[in-house]
């Protein structure tokens, strides 16, 4: 296959590159979302892209399920009470990717009280800037795993001209199954969610876009859409589903947007500049809560899967369960646990403290064995392509490899290291085992330090 060949398939999907790893998504596909609320939650306040939060509780203050506990300063994102309880402590805590992080911790207490989060009288008709302002107030974030908070994705700037909202419901990455459970359960919230962001940026084009491995979601999607009457509820929205054709990374924007609309994202751009916006099906179902009920975003729903844990299962968790809760509500370990991942196989990243906690961001948790990974040192390039016929950005990991390697990964923007958004195709596909994605991380690295120094 040549770098640049257009892949033939009867089903819509990108052009370029892509890889088809094995899907595990068996092990948890068939299994209805379950609720498990631990006795005590420890939330990070670095829960999105941009400045941190800041707490706004101390120790052994009382709060209930939806206070807000932290905010960023300067009108940024909040963070809010996921169970009722009193603050056991304000302190640095393990964070999955940033390694530590100022942690509020609550221990539970009676749920007597509780806000119920009712649905609000006239949310439909709320005019575009309180919608906005709801969404902002509920601190909802890119739940896909993007974390990038929403309310400023949906402001469009004044010159913008979209027309098209995607809904990714591809879930790519293999071992996840939760939004296609979140597809089948709460289809309803999925579409209703995904009118409100269509009203919002004012799109008349609402496409669901679903991999070919999920019918069940499409077809649920569909009756959904029927069922509601969405059609004759506004007819200036038109809301259909396609079905795309299984590949990894089906589920990344740019390749989403080619797949379901047949428009190339230019290098260095956004959806935006060729008039799409994207949200993952979750992240809908959090506007709508927001927009409708007033509930902030305190929970989410998760895989727990791999060969190494008993009882595999798709989760509703409070932000803040830690992986040590996850375990033992899943029945402990099955076997020898080599790595333990907070998202998928492809793109998530190694955790090694069960302290750490869920964050908004976390849409898998992993315990991987031997059998599952890839634990062979890797081998000398021997400049077969494989890597180069996988990217679906058409870059140079290959070339990037051999420059780090000997320590120039300021060289390496020819090969365009930039434009790598770490989606792990070439790892996947190299036969010497190379870790293509860790070399691209650390040129990116090495770019951005230096554009620091030059600030
Ligand atoms: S991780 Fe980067 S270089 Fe590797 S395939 Fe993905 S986009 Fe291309
Ligand atoms: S796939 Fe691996 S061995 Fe093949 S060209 Fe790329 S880096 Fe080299």
């Amino acid at each position: 296959m040549s770098l640049f060949s257009w892949h033939k398939s009867a089903l819509p999907t990108f052009s370029r590159g892509g890889v088809h790893p094995e899907e595990h998504k068996g092990l948890t596909e068939n299994l209805p979302i379950e609720t498990f609320i631990p006795t005590t939650v420890s939330i990070p306040v670095s829960q999105s892209l941009g400045a941190p939060a800041e707490p706004l509780v101390a120790k052994a203050a009382m709060v209930k399920r939806g206070d807000v506990i932290a905010t960023v300063p300067g009108g940024g994102l909040s963070l809010h009470a996921p169970i009722s309880g009193i603050v056991k402590s304000v302190q640095t805590g393990p964070h999955p990717t940033l390694v530590h992080d100022t942690t509020i911790t609550i221990l539970a207490k009676s749920a007597e009280g509780d806000p119920e989060f009712a649905e609000q009288p006239g949310w439909q008709t709320l005019a575009i800037p309180q919608m906005l302002d709801r969404i902002k107030e509920a601190g909802v974030v890119g739940l896909g795993g993007a974390a990038f908070p929403t309310y400023r994705k949906l402001m469009l700037p004044k010159d913008a001209k979209v027309d098209t909202l995607v809904i990714n419901g591809s879930e790519c990455e293999p071992y996840l199954t939760c939004d296609y459970r979140v597809m089948l359960e709460e289809s309803e919230r999925v579409v209703l969610g995904s009118w409100v962001i269509a009203k919002i940026i004012g799109v008349k084009n609402c496409v669901i876009g679903i991999e070919s491995n999920k019918q069940p979601a499409a077809e649920q999607m569909r009756k959904t859409i029927a069922a509601l009457g969405m059609e004759a509820m506004d007819p200036a929205v038109k809301m259909s589903v396609v079905v795309t054709e299984t590949k990894y990374p089906q589920g990344s924007e740019k390749q989403l947007v080619q797949s379901l609309t047949g428009r190339l994202v230019p290098k260095g751009g956004l959806p935006l500049h060729v008039g799409v916006v994207v949200q993952n099906v979750a992240t809908a179902v959090a506007c709508l809560d927001a927009v409708r009920n007033r509930k902030p975003v305190i929970e989410r729903v998760l895989t727990v899967s791999g060969a190494g844990i008993k009882n595999p299962k798709n989760l509703r968790v409070p932000i803040g369960t830690s992986v040590e809760d996850i375990i033992l509500h899943c029945g402990g370990y099955n076997g020898d646990v080599v790595k333990i991942l907070f998202g998928g196989p492809m793109m998530g990243r190694t955790i090694a403290d069960l302290d750490v906690s869920v964050t908004k961001g976390t849409s898998g948790l992993l315990f991987l064995t031997e059998a599952e990974t890839n634990l062979n040192s890797y081998q000398p390039c021997i400049s077969c392509g494989e890597c180069l016929d996988a990217c679906p950005m058409g870059l140079e990991p290959n070339r990037v490899s051999q420059y780090i390697e000997v320590n120039r990964p300021l060289e390496t923007e020819q090969f365009g290291v930039k434009e790598c958004f770490e989606c792990g195709c070439c790892s996947y596909s190299c036969p010497s085992h190379r870790p293509l994605v860790q070399f691209m991380q650390v040129a990116k690295a090495a770019y951005r330090r230096q554009e620091r120094k030059a600030k």
